[in-house]
């Protein structure tokens, strides 16, 4: 049993110091991906990784890595999460991962354990939705699912992902080529808050994670005619927006009939934006969860025909399309059982758990064999500038991150 705890005040000061890398004209904590405040916050986990004794580099995709290398080299054991947040976020999504890996390295060292692997650490670049219709974009190059259409993706200015990467020192031909060689990775670990209430309710301090949600994401482009909205009566325009707001009802009526399903419409634009102008153009961006791959593929094609007859029977015309179709991740067995055991040797209560939040660790599935740890949530509340998670609960999952490492890695001594 490992009683190595890891060190209250240095993860505090590091917290603090990434929520103080934020854009100061928005609500709450925001550093979202493809921003000045991004980089810095990238910028400074990788200081932190080169203090901590890791040897890093910037791949072609803006995922930050670092490696300590182990006795035995070759095989490896890789840990990670993210530093972006969505607008208006909080202080611990990702971040707790990412600084809670750093410590596990710094623990490692402090006690002279050499493990056999090499212990390999990734800050995943934008993970959080972007203006592009895209998440977990770093971990999606890494695992070579991006493509010429990725970065021809366009956000609503019609300016494309192409565009848009240099600025954050991202050559985009380099960006295509950044995947990452997995053969000798022998697992991913990635600590987590919730995000849900479920094990503040159930008083577990643990969750280990069976299954991460599927995610279809969607954008239906309506375009109908622009009219004044005082003389052009009801029988003869073609509201897009109407469209639209019909499509926006239909994502919820569909999400509703299936179990732990969820629908949701994060965001719709008119165009011409204006009072007494009937809309000629509108978007709607949204998307489905849920553990069951038939049912989201279901919702989709029920949601494809329902936005179709809502734009048919008003004159529109629609398209839509599905940028992300995520399965559901189940998570490999015998590191869920690792988890669970470490947790219980350190004598920590744990709940198995649904993800419902997607992750890079559902995109880093397809490679290895993948587990997620999860720390209690405070309300459940996330993706919010309310979302909180004291330190008390935040460094026993450290404690079991460091402990699954040295289980997988075999060096554990009794
Ligand atoms: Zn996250």
């Amino acid at each position: 049993m490992s009683t190595i705890s890891p060190v209250r005040e240095r993860f505090d000061a590091e917290l603090t110091h990434l929520a103080t890398l934020t854009d100061s004209t928005r609500p709450g904590w925001t550093r979202r991906a493809l921003s000045e405040e991004d980089i810095a916050g990238r910028d400074f986990a990788r200081s932190l990784m080169r203090q901590a004794g890791l040897t890093t580099r910037v791949d072609g995709a803006g995922n930050v890595i670092g490696v300590l290398p182990g006795r035995l080299g070759g095989r490896q054991i890789m840990l990670g999460s993210h530093t972006d947040t969505v607008d208006g976020g909080g202080r611990f999504d990702g971040i707790t991962g990412v600084l809670g890996a750093i410590e596990v390295v710094r623990l490692l060292r402090e006690n002279d354990i050499r493990l056999d692997h090499d212990l390999v650490i990734v800050v995943f670049f934008n993970e959080e939705p972007n203006d592009f219709g895209f998440f977990c974009l770093g971990s999606r190059a890494m695992t070579g699912l991006v493509d010429r259409s990725t970065l021809a993706a366009t956000d609503s200015t019609g300016r494309t992902l192409a565009q848009a990467l240099p600025d954050s020192g991202i050559d985009p031909e380099e960006f295509l080529t950044s995947g990452f060689d997995f053969t000798n990775v022998t697992a991913f670990l990635e600590l987590h808050i919730e995000q849900g209430p479920e094990l503040e309710r159930g008083g577990a301090q643990i969750g280990v994670v069976e299954t991460i949600t599927g995610i279809n994401h969607f954008r239906a482009l309506f375009t109908g005619r622009q009219d004044h909205a005082g003389t052009t009566s009801m029988s003869v325009r073609a509201d897009a927006g109407c469209a639209a707001a019909g499509t926006v009802l239909a994502v919820e009526s569909i999400a509703e009939s299936g179990t732990n399903t969820r629908g949701t419409s994060g965001q719709i634009r008119f165009t011409p934006e204006a009072v007494n102008v009937v809309s000629e153009n509108a978007v709607v961006e949204g998307e489905f969860r849920g553990p069951d791959g038939s049912w989201l593929h279901e919702a989709a094609r029920r949601l494809t025909e329902a936005a179709g007859q809502e734009a048919d029977r008003r004159g529109v015309t629609m398209e839509i399309e599905w940028t992300t179709d995520d399965a559901p991740v189940p998570l490999n067995q015998p590191i869920t059982a690792t988890i669970t055991e470490a947790a219980a040797e350190l004598g920590l209560s744990r709940s198995r758990m649904f993800s419902g939040a997607g992750h890079d660790a559902g995109i880093i599935a397809a490679k290895t064999q993948v587990g997620m740890i999860f720390v209690p949530s405070v309300d459940g509340r996330s993706h919010c500038p309310e979302e909180f998670t004291a330190l008390d609960d935040v460094l026993p999952g450290i404690s079991v991150l460091l402990e699954t490492v040295l289980r997988l890695d075999g060096s554990l001594r009794h």
